[in-house]
């Protein structure tokens, strides 16, 4: 047994999860090694220091009301999550829009030889007009932008940035979450 596996079987034993192999290992390598002897007297100290405490009674309907509060923060962090994750597909959204239409153009010229492909351009030429007059539109603000005021560009740019950052804190937070709920369920 190493020094690590053996920290990690010190706190098994104290929630008595240990097998009597495990255990036994874990006796051998405490005689061999003066570190992991000192952790485990400290392990034991700290745990001399909880024997004593009195468990006290929980007020109650307490559980009940953790749960509705984490129950109410999960809600919340969906919501916001929801809105965040609207917003970023826009931003993206016109960005892979501006970049396909100028991307896409020469290979559609070659396309429209073909009767097929002629029938479906047509079809789409209602949609590609008014995509086209959006991304017109855009650019026409983006460049006014940037001629004119480029801490708005730098703004906007923040403004995205921060909110994948606080997107991806929300992911976090509601995994850490479910993580506390599914770590209490197994107790
Ligand atoms: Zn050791």
């Amino acid at each position: 047994m190493r020094c690590q596996e053996a920290s990690s079987a010190m706190s098994l034993k104290m929630d008595q999860r240990l097998s009597e192999s495990e255990e036994r290992e874990l006796t051998e390598h405490l005689a061999s090694c003066p570190a992991c002897a000192e952790e485990q007297a400290r392990y034991i100290g700290i745990e001399s220091l909880f024997a004593d405490a009195r468990w006290l009674p929980v007020p109650g309907g307490f559980s009940q009301h953790v749960m509705r509060r984490i129950h109410q923060r999960r809600t919340r962090l969906a919501v916001l999550r929801g809105f965040l994750a609207v917003v970023i597909f826009g931003l993206v959204a016109v960005g892979t829009l501006a970049l396909l239409t100028s991307l896409l153009n020469p290979v559609f010229q070659q396309l429209v030889r073909y009767p097929f492909f002629a029938w479906l351009v047509t079809t789409g030429e209602g949609i590609a007009a008014v995509l086209r007059t959006v991304v017109y539109a855009l650019r026409l603000v983006l460049s006014t932008v940037l001629n004119s005021l480029t801490p708005y560009v730098v703004g906007y740019l923040a403004l995205a940035a921060l909110l994948l950052l606080a997107w991806t804190r929300t992911v976090v937070l509601s995994r850490r979450s479910s993580g506390m709920i599914l770590q209490n369920n197994s107790r």
